[in-house]
């Protein structure tokens, strides 16, 4: 179980981290809007704006996902288990969490399932 000082900080953590977010996202969807088959689109070739549209596309998605994570997170931080390793129930580090304030499993857990 986190400290009430190192709850703090990890909720002002995630609180920034989801505004960045939405930032992005934002930014993000105006990038990802339908190209038009017409000559809009500057010096970029056609096929440059969909590969660019594509990359801003996973972005997205990615951006989108961790954002949903971060709001299921943020109420649960005061939870005794919240820094507890799904796997093997260890301590989760502060720093990592800091860091990751998403994260479900310790270090190695989540090396070993990544791999
Ligand atoms: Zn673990």
């Amino acid at each position: 179980m986190l400290t009430p000082t190192q709850t703090t900080q990890l909720k002002a953590k995630i609180e920034a981290d989801i505004l960045q977010l939405q930032e992005d996202i934002s930014g993000l969807e105006a990038m990802t809007q339908p190209i038009s088959p017409d000559n809009a689109i500057g010096r970029l070739s056609r096929m440059d704006a969909i590969n660019t549209r594509s990359a801003n596309q996973t972005a997205l998605n990615a951006a989108k996902v961790r954002l949903a994570k971060l709001t299921q997170t943020l109420p649960t931080i005061d939870c005794a288990e919240y820094n507890e390793c799904e796997a093997c129930l260890v301590e989760i580090p502060f720093a990592r969490l800091m860091l990751v304030p998403e994260s479900e499993y310790c270090v190695a857990c989540s090396e070993k399932l990544s791999e």
